[in-house]
């Protein structure tokens, strides 16, 4: 991942482009800003926002045409925002706080500018404030041009005097009653002009009036053809107050760029009116009329209701849907910022590296997403750039990865076909969580499958998943490699999956393999038993590598109504299915935040839920949740324990994996498999605290039996004279464990154990 795909990344989120009302405003008066300050009674702020972007507020409150309205989201449920009646509102209470604006040191440069209406006084009054000596030529006898023409009710001339005024007050020299010519205006010094005459008035400069030379302006910079000569407000378009502003205001950074010799377009984007790329979601928004303007104004209570129906115009999609990203405080514009930051540096911590590996790969950002951003995608593709780099620790993944090494171990993993023969054409394989979670479920869902599949193998082991989810890429691979060399061996058969975790990795890595899902083939073939009972009705959560799985989806639902039970779908159900929290090594990077997915999930509905994810449902039942998996209904006795049961701990899901292989094996070939390992005559007495705090500090009972087994087997231990008990350590990859324990009879009691990744040197003696 470079720097040019994050600053695609970075672009692709528009959280932060302007709402409608700002970019439609040729001015980008900062609307959300002033109707939020309004909503709470801060007319004084919500003024100062306006006087930011506009020198002459009340003329434009009064006068403006509002493109900002027409745009406005608001627009389809209750009517657009009053937001010139919002701004006079804020005018009329704090318009004695307009301040004299910082002057910059006057400069030798001469502007003239000629017309006294909008938009030459807006470019007299940006150029004063830069320092330059500007005159002001005017054919009538006052300023404003137009603004005269509207009635004294929407306008009066007070105001067009007051606003005025103020402007000219900053040091412009004005000369009334002339009508520069091409002759008096030659006679005049001065670096650069601004015509602001407006339409059908004549002008004083040759070129410009010549019958055969039509009036050429780049209506980008305001510049004309002639270099030192600029031009805009109504001579370029139909009169209005608010983009004669915005033009004297682009023609004076113009003239300024001009006068200092730099580029007039370098970084100028997004000036003047533009369509902006942010979309609100306005589905769920309730329609609320618009609060009308008495005619002398709104009162405060109106203005203020009025205001609160702004929307605050912004996306945030992903950030409502995804607890993660709701986590961290922000949007993933700024998270890709914070990843680019967070590759880029050599020598201090990685701050982002706990965040990066919190993400869940879930893939509901992208489903919200307008412009389908999956954060998912980003994060995972970071973190194989970090492990490709070295600049991953080994030790964020290392739990899940030797997990995942431990179901593909020979002790564990398993290839078996029916008769004995060396192909199978269809391949049962549950996935390492299932066999976990629920060894006595493999022999019955396999009998079930085979009762209808000719020829069905089982394999037992992990898809690889962990080595993906870790940005592992090449153990992906080669995990990948060993499972296909083996499927080749064993005929090319139909894969036959009950994890959709699974069938994602399947799917992406090796696509010329067919995949079907056991819920298909009991649909195909009405297995799912007939009448189950369960007491209530079930709200069904799909796993989140589900999402798009139609097949999957649509196979349980049938299979429920098939059994007779009565079942409902969340509201975040199907394509907008939310993670459990398991996905993508987030519950080894952050396991509060994984409470907090857990707990928005499981409050989702009142009712007990139903998936068909081994490890969605035991998180959730962990939760409280009650939570059965499918195979619960098919096989299971008494649904309300089973539905309440909490999952096993790490150190049961290694034992019961190696039972699934040994029940697989007898009823396969009728043999008994007995798999013991030297470090398992070691019985270890362990309170209920005790077992907490192995699961709690990810040891599992097997690594504090090989520890005992060595402390025993090579006599480096210490002993403490005090407690009599024994203190050893062993460590057998990258972790060292340390155990503290006592000898019991036959057993081993467990005082305490703790791990680190620390490398001791010297040896005990
Ligand atoms: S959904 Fe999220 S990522 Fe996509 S544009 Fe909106 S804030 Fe950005
Ligand atoms: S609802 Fe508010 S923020 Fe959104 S476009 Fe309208 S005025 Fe702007
Ligand atoms: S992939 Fe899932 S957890 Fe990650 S940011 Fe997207 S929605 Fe959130």
């Amino acid at each position: 991942m470079d720097q040019t795909r994050l600053r695609e990344l970075e672009d692709q989120c528009i959280q932060e482009c302007a709402p409608p009302c700002a970019a439609h405003c040729p001015v980008h008066v900062d609307v959300r800003a002033l109707t939020s300050a309004i909503a709470t009674g801060d007319f004084q702020t919500a003024f100062k926002t306006l006087y930011k972007t506009v020198p002459f507020p009340e003329i434009i409150a009064r006068t403006c045409n509002q493109p900002c309205q027409a745009a406005c989201y608001r627009k389809s449920v209750g009517g657009d925002i009053q937001v010139a009646a919002l701004e006079l509102a804020c005018i009329q209470r704090y318009d004695h706080l307009i301040t004299k604006p910082m002057l910059l040191p006057q400069k030798d440069a001469r502007v003239l500018i000629i017309g006294g209406g909008l938009s030459g006084l807006t470019a007299a009054f940006e150029l004063v404030k830069k320092g330059y000596q500007v005159a002001l030529y005017e054919r009538e006898n006052r300023l404003g041009g137009r603004l005269w023409s509207y009635n004294e009710d929407q306008l009066h001339g007070e105001v067009i005097h007051r606003e005025i005024e103020r402007i000219i007050d900053l040091g412009i020299e004005v000369h009334f009653n002339t009508e520069l010519t091409p002759a008096s205006v030659s006679s005049l010094q001065f670096d650069a002009c601004y015509l602001g005459t407006g339409a059908g008035a004549s002008n004083p400069f040759n070129l410009l009036t010549n019958p055969n030379h039509s009036l050429q302006v780049n209506t980008d910079t305001f510049q004309t053809s002639q270099a030192n000569v600029f031009a805009g407000g109504s001579l370029l378009r139909p009169p209005s107050t608010i983009f004669s502003v915005s033009d004297g205001r682009r023609a004076a950074i113009s003239i300024d760029r001009f006068l200092q010799n730099v580029s007039l377009t370098a970084s100028r984007v997004n000036e003047g009116a533009y369509n902006t790329r942010l979309i609100t979601n306005i589905s769920k928004v309730d329609s609320v009329e618009i609060v009308p303007p008495a005619p002398t104004g709104y009162s405060v209570a109106d203005a203020i209701a009025e205001a609160n129906r702004c929307l605050q115009c912004d996306c945030m999609e992903c950030v409502k849907v995804c607890e993660y990203l709701k986590h961290y405080g922000s949007y993933p514009r700024k998270y890709v910022r914070e990843i680019y930051n967070n590759l880029s540096i050599i020598m201090r911590t990685r701050t982002s590296n706990k965040m990066i590996n919190s993400c869940t790969l879930c893939g509901l950002c992208e489903e919200v997403c307008p412009t389908d951003l999956n954060m998912g995608v980003v994060n995972n593709e970071v973190r194989q750039t970090m492990v490709k780099t070295g600049k991953m620790p080994p030790s964020a993944h290392d739990f899940a990865l030797r997990d995942m090494a431990f179901s593909n171990d020979a002790r564990v993993a398993l290839n078996l076909t029916a008769d004995g023969s060396e192909t199978c054409d269809y391949l049962f394989f549950p996935g390492c969580q299932l066999s976990a979670s629920n060894p006595e479920y493999i022999p019955k869902l396999y009998q079930s499958l085979a009762s209808v599949l000719p020829k069905l193998g089982v394999m037992l082991r992990c898809c690889g998943a962990p080595a993906d989810w870790s940005g592992e890429q090449e153990l992906f691979a080669q995990t990948m490699l060993e499972f296909k060399t083996q499927w080749l061996a064993l005929g090319k058969p139909k894969l036959v999956l009950a994890c959709t975790s699974c069938l994602r990795m399947f799917s992406t890595a090796l696509p010329e393999i067919e995949t079907l899902s056991a819920w298909q083939v009991f649909e195909a073939h009405t297995l799912f038993p007939a009448s189950r009972q369960y007491s209530r009705s079930l709200a069904i959560h799909d796993p989140c590598t589900s999402r798009y799985v139609d097949k999957w989806q649509d196979a349980v639902r049938t299979g429920l109504d098939a059994m007779g039970i009565t079942h409902h779908e969340l509201e975040m159900s199907r394509d907008l299915t939310e993670c459990c929290g398991y996905g993508g090594v987030a519950w080894l990077a952050h396991p509060e935040l994984v409470q907090d997915i857990l707990k928005r999930r499981a409050s989702e509905d009142e009712a007990d839920y139903l998936t068909y994810c081994v490890m969605c449902r035991d998180l959730l039942a962990g939760q409280g949740k009650p939570t059965l998996h499918l195979l619960d209904l098919i096989f299971g006795e008494n649904l309300d324990q089973l539905a309440r049961r909490k999952g096993p701990d790490y150190s049961q899901r290694h034992e019961n994996r190696l039972r699934a292989k040994e029940k697989m094996i007898k009823l396969i070939t009728g043999k008994e498999h007995p798999m013991t390992e030297s470090y398992e005559r070691y019985t270890l007495l362990l309170t209920p605290e005790m077992r907490v705090t192995l699961e709690e500090r990810l040891i599992l009972v097997e690594d504090v039996q090989k520890v005992i087994e060595f402390a025993e087997t090579s006599g480096e231990s210490f002993k403490n004279q005090q407690t009599g008990h024994t203190l050893a350590f062993f460590k057998p990859n990258l972790i060292t464990y340390w155990v503290e324990f006592s000898r019991e009879g036959d057993a081993w009691r467990v005082h305490n154990a703790y791990s680190h990744r620390m490398e001791l040197e010297g040896r005990a003696s």
